[in-house]
């Protein structure tokens, strides 16, 4: 079953609960059709051997001698101390039904007949219907006994072939079976028209994944039917798929883009110096000036590549940077400890650190984090100016917020500044690529946290950073 093609096991299921039900049903139609057959034959035997009872008189020998005279087709027969009269109606054989008249010993009184002379030594054990096998062909068999008017002691027995009623049946079994190839025939086009119509779907989404994955055009999407079915579900999974695929691609390539052009500018100023140095001849002075501008470059080159390592990293998730529980108030504490020994532009680090607040998630990723938003808050601060760091756990929900009084972000360009390479114009003299943020926003959203930042043009910026705490999941003491 499994080396079958999906048609072929669809027209095989198909093909197969067609076969049965059909066969379930002519095995239906023939028990039915047999148990009605024989309830009519046995009415039919009945009926028969009850309207021959009533052609049955007991005379005395006078009362005989007398009727024998006026009916002349009527049938005398000696019965005890009278006559039998029988009405010259009683018909021995009615439609296939054998009459015969017996004493209560079995012995045959009228109706002689080889297969009343069979059933001769069949005893009588009461008015009864059952069947019988005779000379290998079965039979029903009607008895019933005479009461009152002196005719007690005398059996009528009725016997009808089941013959007609198993030729009936053999007919409708011959004529199904002369149906069969028909039948087979339709079912066999019925199941390979089904599995197409079931398969034609699916078929179409294949060949729109195929176009779409042979890279023909990210943009083609699967056509989702109108009927809101499971290939619609399916349909409408893939195309999300081929959306998130579509972005990342474009993401993909805007970021290489991007990474060559700001690597094009180190590259240029260190081609430059080389050449310069190469030339001719140069002084000590010169020299040492060249390989300055190179190392000054050449360390750019090495912070923009090492950024796109740590991008490229955290998307790597979980794999590459396992979550564990992890003490965020002793890493906000730490975090904020060292960059404020930098006092770059003799900016503070106010540290505000609720105690205990845990969370699943990465230590070195928080660190990252939280460093990248410390070297912009000092990066855009004023000088002596002063950064605030708030850690806190409330209903459940921690938050992390870093507040400078520092150069604050244009309206315009808020909505921007998480893009990679993003930078707002006065920034672009300075020596970042637009990376740290998206960095730390990658970090948030790795974590399962949200990333926002509220800020005014001149009067500083506060990041927040909010993570979910699961219920129940932290009961780690070990911080
Ligand atoms: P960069 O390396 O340029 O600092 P980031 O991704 O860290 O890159 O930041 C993107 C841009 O957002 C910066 O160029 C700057 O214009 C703005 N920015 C980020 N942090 C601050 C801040 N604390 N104050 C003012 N502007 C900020």
């Amino acid at each position: 079953m499994r080396k079958l093609s999906v048609r072929n096991r669809i027209l095989l299921l198909f093909a197969g609960a067609m076969l049965i039900a059909m066969a379930l049903t002519f095995l239906l139609v023939y028990i039915v059709s047999a148990s009605v057959m024989k309830k009519t034959l046995s009415d039919y035997l009945m009926s028969a051997v009850d309207t021959n009872a009533d052609k049955l008189v007991y005379l005395t020998k006078e009362q005989a001698a007398g009727e024998m005279e006026r009916d002349t087709n009527d049938l005398f027969v000696d019965y005890a101390d009278g006559v039998l009269q029988i009405d010259d109606d009683f018909l021995e054989i009615l439609n296939d039904v054998e009459s015969a008249l017996y004493t209560e010993e079995g012995e045959l009184l009228y109706g002689d007949n080889s297969l009343s002379r069979e059933m001769e030594g069949e005893a009588f054990t009461g008015s009864r219907l059952y069947e019988k096998r005779i000379q290998g062909e079965r039979y029903v068999v009607y008895d019933r006994k005479f009461t009152g008017k002196k005719l007690d002691g005398l059996w009528i027995r009725g016997i009808v072939p089941l013959t007609r009623q198993e030729d009936q049946l053999a007919q409708i079994t011959k004529s199904v079976l002369a149906f069969l190839p028909v039948m087979l025939l339709l079912v066999v086009a019925g199941s390979v028209l089904a599995a197409k119509g079931i398969l034609q779907p699916i078929r179409q989404m294949e060949q729109t994944a195929a176009g779409i994955v042979g890279g023909e055009d990210l943009g083609r999407r699967i056509a989702v039917g109108k009927n809101k079915d499971e290939l619609h579900s399916l349909a409408m999974s893939f195309n999300a798929m081929f959306d998130r695929l579509e972005q990342s691609f474009a993401r993909e390539r805007q970021f290489t883009s991007d990474a060559s052009h700001e690597l094009r500018t180190p590259l240029a100023v260190i081609l430059t110096q080389a050449e310069y140095v190469a030339a001719k001849e140069r002084s000590r002075e010169e020299y040492k000036d060249a390989f300055t501008v190179v190392e000054r470059q050449a360390k750019r080159m090495k912070r923009l590549v090492g950024d796109m390592l740590d991008l490229s990293r955290i998307a790597q998730g979980e794999r590459r940077y396992p979550m564990e529980t992890v003490s965020l108030s002793a890493i906000v504490s730490t975090v904020c400890e060292d960059m404020e020994r930098i006092a770059y532009n003799d900016i503070t680090i106010e540290a505000n650190v609720a105690e205990n607040v845990r969370l699943k998630g990465n230590a070195d990723l928080l660190e990252r984090l939280l460093v990248n938003l410390l070297d912009n808050a000092y990066k855009y601060g004023k000088t002596g100016g002063r950064t605030q760091v708030f850690l806190e756990e409330k209903d459940n929900v921690v938050s992390l917020k870093v507040r400078d009084d520092g150069t604050g972000i244009s309206e315009g360009a808020k909505a921007n500044i998480f893009d990679r390479f993003y930078r707002e114009e006065e920034a672009r003299s300075g020596n970042g690529y637009g990376l740290g943020l998206s960095l730390a926003a990658e970090i948030v959203q790795l974590h399962g946290g949200e990333i926002s930042v509220e800020s005014e043009k001149g009067a500083g910026s506060c990041f927040t950073i909010t993570f979910p705490r699961e219920r129940g999941t932290l009961t780690d003491s070990r911080f």
